[in-house]
């Protein structure tokens, strides 16, 4: 039984996820990598073979996205892919679809398709139409969404929460249960229509990214009136204000042990940035929208991610840093 993978994207999340399935294959299994990045690919392969030699050559790096068609053979059963934006999706899937298509004319409706696993965040509407491409032009292919929570520390410990579309528990197949648990822990089946893995990913994280702006807020009101911070989050922590984002990353440095590794205690270096926060943001409010659905602090939310990410320095840290930049911050 070989069973043989692709990973397309090895940036912060995507070489940690690759890492993993590389060194849980079986001596038949082979996986394929790929990233526009030279530098990522060559990186990638460095870095796992220098923990794990490649003795039995199960992994190969392309240089192009057609070779995960034209260079695989037999086909490949699963190809990941983890890329910035819906537009990068639609591109790399294209691509693939369409080599095949070339390839592969006389067989097209025979025979075990490709599943392709989208883990980006990207909006729904993309992610729809892409699924409704790959199935009208090879419809025993498949593409589904499955968004994943935890961050680069979940995508490095292997300890992702992969929230999957059309499926319901019992129809999650033993071979993706098997892949998706090299790279993660928990798998939450979202229900049976396309796009529920993003809706859930979405909701969850425009509850994480205004939480995480109240939070900033309750702690400088806090500071306002004098308050010891640290005390302060230690009492926030029994209190009704408990949030992921007031405990497990607290913006304030020196509360938790140093061994729980808080982003506040490494100058909110590390962690998931500001403008991912922002992004993911973007993303919940259009798709609301689209759906006919109005958050209520979506836009509101967004003037401040906005205006954070205008610069680097919040922009390109750990969301905690929010706590910091409304310190300094001048209200017109
Ligand atoms: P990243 O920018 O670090 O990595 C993306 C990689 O994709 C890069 O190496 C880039 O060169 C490559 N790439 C871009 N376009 C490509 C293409 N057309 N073909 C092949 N490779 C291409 O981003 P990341 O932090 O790894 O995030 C990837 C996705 O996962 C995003 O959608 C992000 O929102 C989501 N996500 C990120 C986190 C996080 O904490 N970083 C957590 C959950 C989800």
């Amino acid at each position: 039984n070989r069973t043989r993978y692709g990973f397309i994207g090895l940036g912060q999340m995507g070489q940690h996820m690759a890492k993993h399935i590389y060194n849980n294959l079986e001596p038949t299994d082979r996986l394929y990598v790929y990233d526009t990045n030279d530098k990522a690919a060559n990186t990638f392969v460095d870095s796992v073979t220098s923990t794990k030699a490649d003795t039995n050559h199960q992994l190969k790096a392309l240089k192009l996205i057609p070779e995960f068609i034209t260079d695989v053979e037999p086909q490949l059963d699963f190809i990941i892919t983890m890329v910035p934006e819906g537009k990068h999706v639609k591109g790399v899937i294209s691509d693939l679809v369409e080599t095949y298509k070339l390839t592969n004319p006389p067989r097209l409706e025979l025979g075990k398709g490709i599943t392709f696993i989208d883990s980006s965040t990207i909006d729904i509407p993309t992610s729809v139409d892409v699924h409704r491409y790959v199935r009208s032009e090879l419809p025993h292919f498949d593409f589904i969404d499955a968004p994943v929570s935890g961050g680069t520390a979940g995508a490095r410990r292997a300890t992702l929460s992969f929230m999957l579309s059309r499926a319901n528990q019992e129809a999650v197949s033993e071979p993706l249960r098997k892949l998706l648990g090299y790279m993660g822990k928990n798998i939450f089946p979202c229900g049976s229509k396309h796009g529920v893995g993003l809706a859930a990913k979405l909701s969850n994280n425009y509850l994480l990214a205004v939480t995480n702006l109240a939070v900033a807020d309750s702690f400088q009101l806090a500071n306002s009136f004098g308050l010891d911070l640290k005390e302060y989050a230690k009492l926030v922590s029994v209190l009704t204000g408990k949030s992921w984002a007031s405990v497990d990353n607290c913006p304030i440095p020196g509360v938790y042990p140093k061994e729980m590794k808080l982003p506040a205690d490494d100058n909110y270096e590390g962690g998931f940035v500001t403008k991912l926060t922002r992004k993911d943001l973007v993303l919940a409010t259009e798709c609301a929208k689209a759906n006919n659905r109005f958050l209520y602090l979506g836009d509101i939310g967004r003037h401040w991610y906005d205006r954070a990410c205008d610069r680097p320095q919040y922009a390109n840290r750990d969301l905690g840093v929010l706590y910091e930049w409304l310190g300094h911050l001048e209200v017109d």
